[in-house]
């Protein structure tokens, strides 16, 4: 049944005119119960992050032993023995010379540590006017003020914000099969440019690595990753990866930076970590931007700290879900969920399908406009799946845990739409 809300301010909704949404009172694997006890197949993993499915024992068992001691500590001047663990845990899984683990509690916060982390580096080292990013079009990093700069500018949901954030500097986004292809040329080229000229003003690239989420859900070639690390080192400009929605397995590897074996100065992990169960991020850095901070100068620490970083019940959580990932073949599954998607959706045609795209554990239909997406909601409530189309994207990217035939029905229900969208010509 649908709820009409009125005092809960619903996000990326115009509230006067949005379809009432649908009421959960239980989740259970991958399933979600409605209160009028119909029940959906989530095949988005409420926005990428409930790898484990809902209501997972193991998670469940690791937050009632952190909630018996206490549920947090101030990380100022305390610690406790779950972050400590969890940041252990991230230095040892991350890529190489990442090592010191910075946390907040969200993935637009962790996104802001990366960027105010890149400044101070380059203050540290006594160049205060590298203070400047660049990102790719088609990104979306977060919606605070610092990630949405760094955010396409004009394809973007914060278009109405253009001239009041801080203007970045833009390359077009890399795409195609291979490094050969014309949009990988074109993005380094520009790449290159840039840093030659403004090298001075720029403190670091960012980007999502592999995979580009909410600005368009577009992937691009691994090797993108090793010409990007060359010329930051060339031009000495740092590389953060975005993976808050990579990370943790989506792309088929640990880390989508592991596919083309590049390590960024800074890491950025939020959405899977917990497994869906509380707020929170990672931002990891290599020893030498963290010895920047390192000196004799109180003025020089890093001057940042969220009141809930380290949330001792959070970190309990994220280290249970890493070890579920690491012994339960998560890596495996992903590669099966690849595999039927492939076979279901990869390179599937029809009217007003512009392409039908796979990699992972994520299936994207792109449509040529979100009017074909209208009304698809109720379509795929009909018949017991919960998708979330943006825009013009009606994509997958289920829990881990998903069996076959689950995972099917979500695909069944793709298809279905866009053989209806044929017959609605
Ligand atoms: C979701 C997302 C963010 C923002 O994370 P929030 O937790 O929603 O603040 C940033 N970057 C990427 C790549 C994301 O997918």
């Amino acid at each position: 049944m649908t709820t009409h809300v009125n005092s809960l301010w619903l996000p990326y909704a115009q509230m006067k005119t949005v379809v009432p949404p649908y009421r959960v009172v239980r989740g259970e694997g991958v399933k979600l119960y409605l209160d009028d006890s119909k029940v959906l197949i989530d095949g988005i993993s409420s926005w990428w992050c409930v790898i484990h499915g809902y209501n997972h024992p193991v998670l469940n068992q690791a937050v009632q032993e952190q909630l018996a001691k206490f549920a947090h500590v101030m990380l100022g001047g305390l610690v406790n023995d779950a972050a400590i663990h969890l940041a252990e845990t991230l230095v040892r899984i991350t890529p190489p010379r990442l090592n010191h683990v910075f946390f907040g509690d969200s993935g637009s916060v962790g996104v802001e540590v990366a960027l105010k982390m890149a400044i101070q580096f380059w203050r540290n080292k006594g160049v205060p006017q590298k203070s400047r990013f660049v990102a790719l079009r088609r990104g979306y990093h977060g919606d605070t003020t610092g990630a949405m700069s760094v955010s396409d500018d004009d394809e973007g949901m914060h278009r109405l914000f253009k001239g009041v954030i801080l203007s970045q500097y833009f390359v077009d986004a890399p795409g195609g099969v291979d490094i050969e292809s014309e949009e990988c040329k074109v993005s380094l080229h520009q790449l290159a440019e840039l840093l030659k000229s403004n090298n001075s003003q720029i403190a670091a690239v960012i980007l999502e690595p592999i995979f580009q989420g909410a600005g368009g859900f577009r992937f691009y070639p691994p090797e993108y990753l090793s010409h990007a690390r060359r010329l930051c080192d060339e031009h000495e400009v740092l590389l953060i990866f975005d993976e808050i929605a990579t990370g943790f397995g989506r792309t088929g590897a640990l880390f989508a930076a592991e596919l083309a074996n590049v390590t960024p100065d800074i890491m950025v992990l939020s959405k899977a970590l917990t497994g869906g169960y509380f707020g929170l991020s990672a931002t990891i850095a290599t020893s030498q931007v963290y010895e920047s901070f390192l000196s004799d100068d109180p003025e020089l620490a890093f001057m940042h700290g969220p009141t809930f970083m380290g949330n001792a019940v959070a970190c309990a959580v994220a280290s249970a879900s890493i070890n579920l990932i690491e012994t339960e073949n998560y890596l495996g599954k992903v590669k099966a969920i690849e595999q039927v998607l492939f076979e279901e959706i990869q390179g599937l045609e029809g009217a007003s399908l512009c392409d039908a795209r796979v990699l992972g554990a994520i299936g994207v239909l792109e449509f040529e406009s979100p009017s074909n997406l209208m009304g698809f909601r109720e379509f795929a409530l009909d018949r017991g799946v919960w998708l979330r189309p943006y825009s013009k994207w009606l994509y997958t990217m289920p829990p881990y845990i998903i069996d076959e035939d689950d995972l099917r029905r979500i695909t069944t229900v793709m298809k279905e739409w866009v053989s209806y969208q044929g017959k609605r010509i």
